[in-house]
């Protein structure tokens, strides 16, 4: 069977600039892969890859045609010889994860639309584990974060704080002042060292943080390991949890494992991830970038392995050019998703 493939670039704005650690954006890079079969089914795939991992759209542009040549023969369904073809044509399990996760995600779609199924159910997951994605707070001068806190948790009980600044103590404090009841996790991006993360953990479980997530530098599992010895709060791992080989590092070191299809390469990838995570004691998170339903679709047929879900992507963005699953108050409930592949469209 042959496929055609074809690939195009978005520019999507995000409703409010969206602010980390590292920097503020306020446009977010947007991959589409569309890959058609004979038949005339579609599947599509999206990806936000990230600068952090050394993504640029030149470099991923000029990766992608082998990347697509790799699969253009492939069986969609044949998902472990997918990942290998397309590792091997990256140049390696590490290359370029963002464009290797939009094509494995529109070979997924295609795959569940080829049999007329949702994707969690050629899967095999349970659609009765319905999760609640936490909304982004990002880093903006205190006031608008503990506004924008204080709008986003009118519609979602569960919000997620950007912080690594200088004024982190009274960003939680203006936030919590203003959503008393809201369950908040936090995100600091690397910002801290392990004593800063150790002090921050006990000041933030004062404040009722449910977990804190990368609180030091990805390199630093020995400090990620201290913050969660000495402080109180589950300690949570994303930029240190990239390949599967991390896992059991990880798993020494952290609580929760982050899991993106964006910054490990696709579905495959992430599937293996999950399960080693189980295996060495590690609760999951699903994670995402600010990313159009292209990307976010597909993860969320994956949330009834995770225990946390962190999928706002697309709730991020001003407008979207994909429909994607229904996510009303957070809530991601699988049992309500009847149309076939990821549930991603156009619009
Ligand atoms: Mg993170």
């Amino acid at each position: 069977m042959t496929l055609a493939t074809d690939f195009e670039w978005y520019d999507l704005e995000l409703a409010e600039p969206f602010g980390i650690s590292r920097g503020t954006t306020t446009v977010s890079e947007n991959l589409v892969v569309r890959i058609e079969d004979p038949a005339g089914n579609l599947g599509v795939g999206g990806a936000a890859p990230a600068d952090y991992y050394s993504a640029s759209r030149e470099r991923i542009t000029d990766a992608l045609p082998a990347l697509l040549a790799a699969v253009e023969d492939c069986d969609p369904h044949d998902r472990q010889r997918i990942a290998r073809r397309l590792a091997d044509a990256a140049g390696g399990p590490t290359a370029h994860p963002g464009a290797r996760a939009a094509v494995s995600i529109a070979l997924a779609d295609l795959a569940a639309k080829q049999i007329e199924m949702p994707l969690y159910r050629l899967l095999g997951l349970d659609p009765g584990r319905p999760v609640t994605t936490s909304f982004t707070v990002g880093i903006d001068d205190t006031d608008r974060m503990a506004e924008r806190a204080a709008r986003a948790a009118e519609t979602y009980p569960i919000l997620k704080l950007k912080l690594g600044t200088d004024r982190d103590r009274e960003i939680v404090r203006a936030v919590r002042d203003r959503v008393p009841d809201a369950t908040i996790r936090v995100d600091a991006n690397g910002a801290w060292d392990a004593d800063e993360a150790v002090a921050m953990s006990r000041f933030l479980d004062d404040h009722g943080i449910e977990f804190v997530e990368q609180p030091v530098p990805a390199a630093d599992l020995a400090g990620l390991a201290r913050v969660g010895e000495a402080g109180p709060l589950p300690v949570a791992a994303d930029e240190s949890c990239v390949v599967p080989d991390d896992i059991p590092r990880v798993a020494e070191a952290a609580d929760i494992a982050v899991l993106k299809l964006t910054k490990s390469g696709g579905v495959c990838p992430v599937l293996r991830m999950c399960h080693a995570a189980r295996a060495c004691g590690l609760d999951v998170m699903l994670g995402c970038m600010t990313e159009t339903n292209a990307a976010i679709a597909a993860a969320a047929h994956l949330t009834p392995l995770a225990d946390y879900a962190d999928l706002d992507g697309a709730l991020l963005l001003a407008e979207d050019v994909f429909g994607g699953i229904e996510m009303s108050g957070g809530g991601i409930d699988l049992s309500r998703v009847d149309r076939p592949g990821t549930g991603a469209c156009e619009r």
